[in-house]
């Protein structure tokens, strides 16, 4: 760990870490490491922010491609290729291209175990950027079950938690709108 100095984790061994290139020897000393290193999280967030292409600052990671973006005024979800999903409050899987698997044949193509689900019971579905097509999040649910939202950050928290909150900061931020977009579907499909 020759990197690992009194200032803590290097940035250089941040990027290693994020491009998924440290020996995991390394990962699991930086495990060990007594959190006592107050820059990591910016360091984290400068590593992130200098291998996208776009400008908006990264508010956070939500996902190997998915960042939460400052706008103008706004926060939304921003692929690593530049693809914007709009709201982060929203559920970006609904602006997504999505491919549901519900069938056995379907299913054999992922399934290697003879274990597999009942696509009478089960959906498997994968999501994808519309723009980059790369997968950004495979979910396996009862059938006909909402899209699941797992990453909904209270940012402002974090942002306080670090110590540099934002200046955006309210309280309106941190709650799920998902169904505001849902329900002008409903509407413009004219139910
Ligand atoms: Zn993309």
């Amino acid at each position: 760990m020759s990197e690992q100095t009194n200032e803590g984790i290097s940035k250089n061994k941040l990027k290693l870490l994020v491009e998924g290139k440290l020996p995991l020897d390394d990962i699991h000393a930086l495990l060990r490491m007594p959190v006592k290193d107050a820059d990591r999280f910016w360091k984290y967030l400068e590593v992130l922010q200098e291998r996208v292409t776009w400008k908006e600052k990264i508010l956070v990671r939500i996902s190997e491609h998915l960042y939460v973006v400052e706008k103008g005024q706004e926060r939304i979800v921003k692929c690593d290729c530049g693809h914007e999903f709009g709201d982060y409050r929203i559920n970006w899987k609904l602006s997504s291209l999505v491919y549901a698997r519900t069938s056995t044949e379907e299913f054999d193509e992922i399934f290697t175990t003879q274990n597999k689900p009942n696509p009478e019971i089960v959906e498997v579905r994968e999501f994808y950027c519309p723009t980059c097509l790369a997968q950004l999040g495979v979910e396996a649910v009862p059938a006909g079950y909402p899209f699941l939202f797992e990453v909904l950050p209270d940012i402002d928290t974090l942002y306080e938690w670090e110590g540099k909150p934002l200046k955006s900061a309210n309280k309106d931020w941190f709650q799920n709108k998902t169904a505001t977009l849902t329900a002008k579907w409903a509407k413009e499909a004219g139910k």
